[in-house]
């Protein structure tokens, strides 16, 4: 099975930040991106699913940004305790 393949496997049971499966991998984060942008494609005709970054701090939701990367500050409070988006398929 391939790296991929493992990720749609473990994205298909649970919901994942990339920074969990980086870890889980024991690889850079940016070639989990990577993985789930391809992902997203490969996949079809299901979805990855993305769950919003919230900001812990004053709830702020990172509703705009559609890139898989953590934003790393609060527009709003300028918080950085920010909770990860999560993926599911
Ligand atoms: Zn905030």
């Amino acid at each position: 099975m391939t790296r991929r393949e493992e990720i749609i496997e473990i994205l298909s049971k649970e919901e994942k930040s990339a920074q969990e499966l980086a870890n889980y991998f024991q690889i850079e984060l940016s070639e989990i991106i990577q993985d789930l942008e391809h992902i997203k494609y490969s996949i079809k005709p299901r979805k990855l699913a993305m769950k919003h970054a919230l900001c812990k701090k004053c709830g702020f939701v990172f509703k705009e940004r559609s890139k898989v990367k953590k934003p790393s500050k609060c527009p709003r409070c300028k918080s950085e305790w920010i909770t990860p988006q999560v993926f599911s398929i």
